[in-house]
């Protein structure tokens, strides 16, 4: 599961051109901060200066240039802020992490009374003569202050702020109980056979010589990749399914309950209603219908991949096939096997093609390719971590340094734990402002597999729509983009890794990486079509437990997942809950998880594009110029049809899906 954060919102000093010798990073540079107590004082002044900023924009005139003007307050908040939001997910010192998390609830307090604030609100109602970009702005910006509640009678909005500063704390709250479990479980070597030795070599040891291991992505997936023992996948399963555990699920029951009393305060039947309407997907009954559709494409497909697994296991088990029952905790390891099987696949066995930095550098040069930037490491520069890199994203044909990219490739204690973007600081021409991001993903430290390299490359994906972004303001800036549209530039990039000639890539950054071979890659991508419908069928019942979370009905969050589980193939397992760790959905993916398959539809239609040549220079400017550049300065339809000189369609999408069945 990949997620993205995208961050609420500085005043820029314009760059100076690097010189070649001396590189250097776009913007200002990330605060260090040695103690908690100097987080504080950092959110202090912060605050007293959004608030110092906040006092001239409301005096400000409803003239042309008051969006600017706004728009600088955002530029503060993000520059004051946004740092703070990133260190809440990765600093390594816990006292840091809370304080982060703290300066927080402060800011949430600050964005939900300016969401209210009526004076701006007035002011921006009496915007005229706005050319495309400023009137999409500014009609945005109106929805932004209905929604939080700037409208409603008094006891309706103190309400709706209540409500809107309650859902950031207890979603802190969740992740919290996630990032911070620290969960262990102890193994005998012979318990963990099957799993490659390097995964679990140098992991800590307990008093009576039993293994460690957590259920960080990394270990988590070679475990149930690997571990012959069914039991040992069954603990490892229920460990990761009871992630965040009760207290957790009472959290996402009082969030859903609180959504739906918000959207009430509107008026709205539903949450998922009153949050849908602003996106492509306008409504939750289209979003459901969409839902559906791919439900219906791919049924069949998952039903007979499921029985060739429980086919498998009996052939392993030597057991007559109706006495094999697939459970949930064999569905990853039989599906492995069958690979391994069917088309001498084993995720496993790419690992020394993929060597970490090799394969950093193997994605940057692939962007480099198709979007015409250039990465520059940028040593000696002080992050919150060791590992952490720096680099700075020059564009090839000017030289001149665009952005900064942070990079945070590797677990550890306490660490955010799978793979997003944060977007901290975005750009804009009109303030010369330079974008920044950090890119944050959990890989093995033994290299990557093929699966681990398309999570590389998605994620990659989210940075380059921060990087070159140039839009006007900061407010619209790259990753900005409704939540429904904001995956696609990432899954669009997600086949690339089957391509031969953008794997050959792989030499120019490492000359002593064994390359893939044709074969081997052509037998991967036919692997992967092999799990597209077990895949398919649980990405629709994340998205279709989460609209139905929100939905008109009020509903207990395990009560609700049990049903709709129960009623696919596998079935509910009685004592394990998912929702407890589904952190997308108790944070800011609240009924927007559908937008993961929505997006893909536009990812799809925008790879047609790139049907002769994945590295097109000329094709991946125009992308870069069109789709990146823009950012949510026009709406997603209008940006696809100018990339595609055409209207999008949902054809490619289906097509592909269909792509590798029997
Ligand atoms: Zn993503």
């Amino acid at each position: 599961m990949r997620g993205l954060r995208a961050m609420c919102v500085c005043l820029a000093v314009a760059m100076p051109l690097a010189h070649a010798a001396t590189p250097v990073l776009p913007g200002p540079q990330f605060p260090s901060f040695e103690s908690a107590a100097a987080l504080d004082t950092f959110c202090d002044q912060g605050l007293q200066r959004a608030k110092a900023r906040l006092n001239v924009l409301e005096r400000h005139p409803a003239d042309g240039r008051w969006l600017a003007a706004y728009d600088i307050l955002i530029a503060q908040l993000e520059d004051w802020a946004g740092p703070v939001y990133l260190l809440s997910n990765v600093h390594p010192d816990k006292a840091l992490r809370d304080a982060a998390e703290t300066c927080e609830l402060r800011w949430q307090d600050f964005s939900s009374s300016l969401g209210q604030n009526e004076t701006l609100f007035k002011a921006v109602s009496h915007l005229r003569e706005l050319d495309p970009i400023d009137a999409l702005f500014a009609k945005t910006l109106l929805e932004e202050f209905e929604d939080a509640g700037v409208s409603l009678p008094p006891v309706q909005r103190r309400r709706a702020k209540e409500i809107n500063d309650r859902i950031t704390a207890l979603g802190q709250e969740f992740d919290k109980n996630i990032r911070d479990a620290n969960v262990l479980l102890a193994f005998t070597t012979d318990e963990l056979r099957g799993v490659p030795e390097a995964q679990w070599r140098n992991a800590k040891r307990d008093d009576q010589g039993r293994v460690l291991l957590g259920i960080d992505a990394p270990t988590y997936t070679a475990v149930m990749q690997n571990a012959d023992e069914a039991k040992t996948r069954e603990r490892m399963w229920h460990a990761k399914t009871s992630e965040g555990g009760p207290a957790n699920l009472k959290l996402l029951g009082e969030i859903g309950a609180l959504r739906k009393e918000y959207a009430s305060l509107f008026g709205a039947a539903s949450y998922a209603d009153f949050t849908l309407r602003r996106r492509m997907a306008r409504s939750a009954r289209a979003a459901q219908a969409f839902l559906d559709d791919v439900l219906n494409a791919v049924t069949g497909r998952e039903r007979q991949e499921l029985e060739d697994m429980r086919a498998a296991k009996a052939r392993d088990l030597r057991l007559p096939l109706e006495q094999s029952t697939l459970q949930r905790w064999d569905a990853a390891y039989y599906q492995e096997k069958l690979q391994r099987e069917r088309y001498a696949v084993d995720q496993e066995a790419f690992r020394k093609h993929f060597p970490p930095q090799e394969s950093l550098a193997f994605v940057m040069r692939v962007i480099e390719k198709m979007l015409g930037v250039k990465y520059v490491r940028v040593p000696g520069v002080k992050l919150w971590h060791p590992d952490t890199q720096a680099y700075a994203v020059h564009d090839a044909r000017s030289g001149a340094p665009i952005a900064a990219l942070y990079v945070d490739l590797f677990p550890r204690e306490g660490k955010y734990n799978h793979a997003a973007v944060w977007s901290f600081r975005n750009g804009s021409l009109r303030l010369k402002r330079a974008p920044q991001a950090a890119l944050v993903v959990n890989i093995d430290r033994n290299g990557l597999t093929l699966d681990d390299l398309e999570t590389l490359l998605h994620e990659f994906g989210h940075a380059v729509h921060n990087s070159l972004s140039a839009t006007r303001h900061v407010s619209q800036a790259g990753t900005s983009v409704l939540r429904d549209f904001v995956e696609a530039p990432s899954q669009m990039l997600e086949p690339w890794i089957y391509d031969p000639r953008v794997l050959a890539v792989m030499q120019e950054v490492c000359a002593t990486c064994e390359p893939v071979p044709d074969a081997l890659l052509a037998k991967a991508e036919a692997a992967k079509h092999q799990g597209k419908g077990v895949l398919y069928g649980r990405q629709w019942l994340y998205a279709a437990f989460d609209l139905a979370l929100h939905g008109p009905e009020a509903t207990e969050p395990m009560a609700l997942w049990a049903r709709m589980e129960g009623a696919t193939t596998l079935g509910h397992v009685p004592g394990s809950m998912f929702p407890a760790g589904f952190s997308h959905v108790a944070t800011n993916y609240g009924a927007g998880y559908y937008g993961y398959l929505w997006s893909e539809v536009v990812a799809a239609d925008l790879r047609t594009a790139f049907a002769k040549d994945r590295l097109d220079p000329a094709v991946g400017l125009r992308y870069r110029r069109t789709i990146l550049a823009n950012g949510s300065q026009f709406k997603p339809d209008e940006l696809v049809r100018r990339f595609l000189s055409r209207n999008s369609n949902p054809h490619a999408f289906f097509d592909e899906l269909q792509r590798g069945a029997n």
